[in-house]
């Protein structure tokens, strides 16, 4: 079984599309506001039900049911599901909407509990209530490998970046490809939260899926193909312009609809990939200069090896070209667009080129991009499964496909829920990384399946149903990495859409 952690709250997807948050501890006024918090920074559903069980230890006076009123008032609670008798007894205090049940039984056997949709919903009591089966019943069943999201790590992690930072600099943070796998709306919701500055996307429909999800921060689309101006208008998007024919078509969109065109321009400065050439700025700044229906958000480059000490005098190289370019455009505006050039890499090993905003990517994630940010981050990431089966296999019998695991002698092996289509690289086939099971080493054996890998548990104490660390604190996602022979962002982002994220909060 996945073992709870203690004092947590938990974010999940729920039947009939709601959200859950789960916290059956702390059960004391001080403990539901922190819940109802968390439920309003995360706000992914407009609708918010509370189903709550009894305060064993409260003092069973009207003033404290009169001040638990006014807490679910105040933080926009719109239904209380009440269990137990004490609220029962203290009804006439409850002004917000109310239903009540005598215990959790009745709860599960009603039509209430069926009835649930597009809400979110915290489940809140004391342990002894067993309020654990109501979460249970409604939760989305599915898949047992999830990935666990520590979002006090995040915010750790984002709070180191911002202290290499001058206070007024402002932070983009980087939710491209799910965030890095974490889950898009629910990372976009804590920064938010959190207040940084701006957020970006690589693609149109990534954005849009935002703004469905009701992200309401400017949000940079860093490959809005050239066929898309209206979506990018309907949902207030703000493309990177990196050509001057993209510019001409997005323009004369704008200009139909009679819209301002919000744009980020991108300067190659060596990267290669998408941008202006110092070769193309003339005719850039003719353009911008006639026309006044564009507005230059900000101006901006990429490193192409921000992290890597050997390459740093070409690194100052893009640094110098930028400014050039960014300057020659300044003089053509009346007005001065924001700056940026740094990624995760850049904030840690060249803060002096901070500009006006930073990118942070990957090192929200907790990876160490640089020795120098070792241990200053938190993973936030775990990905866990289950131990399906166990068996003895003889010695001299094969384990998996085209027999590449060969038992030399009698051993235990153990089948784990994860494959390669959760993104459980093939290359970790054949003891080429291990899993934890129960705070035991255990490596691959034979190849990596689609969903299922097989591992040696011989002599270790495993049983199953049993919890496996695929990665996590250790093995970690830059181990994994090296093993893949990759990098860990492809780990991160190879992490398929079948595996459930868990959000929680210590
Ligand atoms: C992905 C990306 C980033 C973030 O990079 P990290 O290395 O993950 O911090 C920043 N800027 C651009 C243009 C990107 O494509």
């Amino acid at each position: 079984m996945i073992s709870p952690v203690k004092m947590r709250l938990e974010l999940k997807k729920g039947i009939n599309n709601t959200y859950l948050i789960d916290d059956t501890y702390n059960h004391d006024l001080a403990g539901l506001t922190r819940a109802l918090d968390f439920m309003n920074q995360q706000n992914q559903l407009t609708k918010k039900t509370v189903i709550l069980s009894d305060f064993i230890r409260s003092k069973n006076s009207s003033q404290f049911y009169s001040a638990l009123n006014d807490l679910l008032i105040k933080k926009g609670v719109d239904k209380l599901v009440a269990i137990g008798p004490e609220l029962f007894t203290n009804k006439a205090q409850f002004s917000v909407s109310t239903e009540f049940f005598d215990d959790v039984e009745a709860l599960l056997g009603s039509k209430t509990l069926r009835q649930f949709k597009n809400e979110l919903i915290l489940i809140k009591g004391a342990p002894d209530f067993t309020l654990e089966k109501v979460s249970k019943s409604l939760v989305e069943k599915g898949h047992k490998t999830i990935l666990e999201i520590n979002l006090d790590a995040i915010i750790h992690n984002l709070n180191f970046y911002k202290s290499l930072l001058k206070p007024e600099t402002q932070v983009m943070v980087v939710v491209k490809a799910l965030a890095y796998g974490a889950g898009s709306t629910e990372i976009s919701k804590l920064l938010e939260y959190h207040k940084v500055d701006y957020l970006s996307v690589a693609y149109v429909d990534e954005g849009i899926l935002l703004r469905q999800d009701g992200i309401k921060a400017p949000i940079m689309v860093m490959n809005a193909s050239q066929d898309e101006p209206f979506n990018l208008m309907r949902y207030d998007l703000e493309p990177e312009i990196y050509s001057l024919e993209q510019l001409k078509s997005f323009l004369s969109a704008y200009q139909l609809a009679n819209k301002v065109l919000p744009a980020h321009l991108i300067l190659n400065t060596g990267m290669n990939r998408l941008g202006f050439n110092e070769s193309d700025l003339d005719s850039l700044i003719d353009t911008i200069a006639n026309n006044p229906q564009i507005h230059i958000k900000s101006i901006f480059t990429h490193l192409a090896a921000s992290d890597d000490q050997t390459q740093e005098g070409f690194t100052r190289e893009q640094v110098a070209l930028f400014r050039n370019g960014a300057d020659k455009i300044d003089v053509a505006l009346s007005y001065k667009p924001i700056r940026h050039i740094l990624n995760s890499g850049g904030i840690v090993r060249h803060n002096e080129f901070q500009e006006d905003m930073v990118r942070l990517g990957i090192g929200l994630h907790g990876i160490e991009v640089s020795a120098l940010s070792a241990d200053k981050l938190k993973n936030p990431a775990t990905l866990k499964t289950i131990v399906s089966q166990i068996r003895t296999v003889k010695a001299g019998e094969t384990i998996g496909y085209a027999r590449k695991g060969k038992a030399e002698k009698e051993m235990t092996v153990a089948t784990i829920a994860v494959g390669y289509a959760d993104g459980y690289l093939r290359y970790f086939s054949n003891g080429n990384a291990y899993v934890m099971i129960n705070g035991q080493k255990a490596k691959t054996i034979g190849s990596i399946c689609m969903d299922m890998t097989m591992v040696d548990i011989t002599g270790l104490e495993v049983h199953a149903g049993d919890e496996v660390v695929v990665f996590g604190t250790n093995p970690t996602v830059s181990q994994l990495a090296e093993w893949g022979n990759t990098i860990p962002y492809e780990i991160l982002t190879n992490i398929n859409n079948r595996v459930k994220r868990v959000f929680y909060s210590e």
